[in-house]
């Protein structure tokens, strides 16, 4: 936490140089209504504190007056970490305080309510060791969960059993640091907004073991009465389907999560040895059911996005799984489908990110605590 900073003005004036990237001080007057001295003042305590440094100058002002010397975030001040935490495998990001990538692991191993601290632990006292030497060392740790998350606590995790223990609060015990759990595809979408801050409603769609939405309305996440709003997976796609886990018919993850995509290929080409790449080599050497197939699942997906669209008005949709990054086409059926609706004019887009915007989402979790700011906008080229 940051201890320095107390007042408002100084949180104002910090906001603007990480939201802006760079800018000068008098800008940050202009855009605070701060007065110049104030925001001199602070800025000058902000610097001794090592949260901002100077960059030089910038461009003259139109009038050709004296360049002003810019300031941006001292992004190498301090890490942060986040880890993705699934039954089957644990993998962890160490960012910069401008999302800058430094290292990325990932381990695949058994992941349960027994093992998860010693695990986490063990990497935590490494990169504390590597990273001590930093002013503000590592600011946080955020774990992104596949599962319902509400306020720090987990409510449902259906592939394994992390939602019979407080995992946040025991992680804090651990590592004394603040620890955030976040669902993935609620951190997917923070990540995408971070990244693209330009748009303000967002939705960030996710298939993997199941199926997830992160949604971001007026560049805020927007997570319902329990943390369950984008829980799309569990919203029925055919009354008289399929029956689910959940108890219920026909449920959109038992059609479109990554596992549902390889059941329904095991089935159709009666191969259970099938996997995801080897249908992908299927669809490229022109196999006509797998191609019939991936037209039928995109418009499944197609429907369930349509769905979303309709409810929370999105500006763009990011597609994240693996399925979309083997069978690029899907995106495009997708995509056709959306512009035959009244939602044409939303676009529809592959993840700025991939498989890593929930760990970049951790990053931004983290930095919004820490420094205390709404938003917390990256330069473009950092990922
Ligand atoms: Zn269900």
């Amino acid at each position: 936490m940051i201890q320095s900073i107390r007042e408002q003005n100084s949180l104002l004036v910090l906001s603007e140089i990480i939201n802006q990237y760079t800018i000068s001080r008098a800008k940050i007057s202009e855009n605070t209504g701060l007065n110049k001295a104030t925001v001199s003042e602070i800025v000058k305590q902000l610097i001794t504190d090592h949260y901002v440094i100077e960059t030089g100058a910038g461009t003259s002002t139109p009038s050709g007056g004296r360049k002003p010397i810019m300031l941006t975030l001292n992004h190498q001040a301090g890490v942060a970490v986040s880890f993705d935490i699934r039954y089957n495998r644990l993998s962890y990001l160490v960012t910069y305080l401008n999302g800058e990538k430094i290292e990325r692991h990932s381990r695949e191993i058994e992941v349960n309510k027994h093992t998860v601290i010693p695990l986490i632990s063990e990497v935590y006292k490494a990169l504390h060791e590597r990273y001590s030497d930093l002013p503000f060392s590592i600011i946080g740790v955020t774990a992104s969960i596949h599962g319902i998350v509400d306020q720090n606590h987990i409510l449902l995790t259906p592939y394994f059993d992390l939602d019979e223990i407080e995992l946040a609060e025991k992680l804090q015990e651990h590592l004394q640091i603040p620890v955030f759990i976040e669902n993935e595809a609620n951190l997917a979408a923070l990540a995408e907004l971070s990244f693209n801050p330009y748009r303000s409603h967002l939705i960030s769609f996710s298939a993997h073991t199941g199926i997830g939405a992160g949604i971001i309305l007026d560049q805020q996440l927007y997570k319902g009465f329990k943390g369950r709003a984008g829980e799309v997976g569990h919203t029925v796609l055919y009354p008289e389907g399929k029956l689910c886990a959940c108890g219920n018919h026909g449920c959109f993850e038992q059609y479109c999560s990554v596992t549902a995509f390889v059941n329904r290929m095991h089935t159709l080409k009666k191969d259970h040895t099938l996997s995801l790449d080897s249908i992908a080599a299927l669809y490229r050497n022109d196999d006509s059911q797998t191609q019939q197939f991936l037209n039928q699942y995109s418009k499944e997906v197609a429907i369930g996005l349509t769905n979303l669209i309709g409810l929370y008005d999105p500006q763009i949709v990011y597609l994240n799984s693996e399925i979309f990054e083997l069978f690029p086409d899907s995106l495009e059926q997708i995509d056709q489908y959306i512009q035959q609706t009244i939602y044409k004019d939303v676009s529809v887009l592959p993840s700025q990110l991939g498989s890593d915007a929930s760990l970049y989402g951790g990053a931004v979790l983290c930095l919004k605590n820490y420094f205390k700011v709404e938003t917390f906008a990256f330069p473009q080229s950092t990922a």
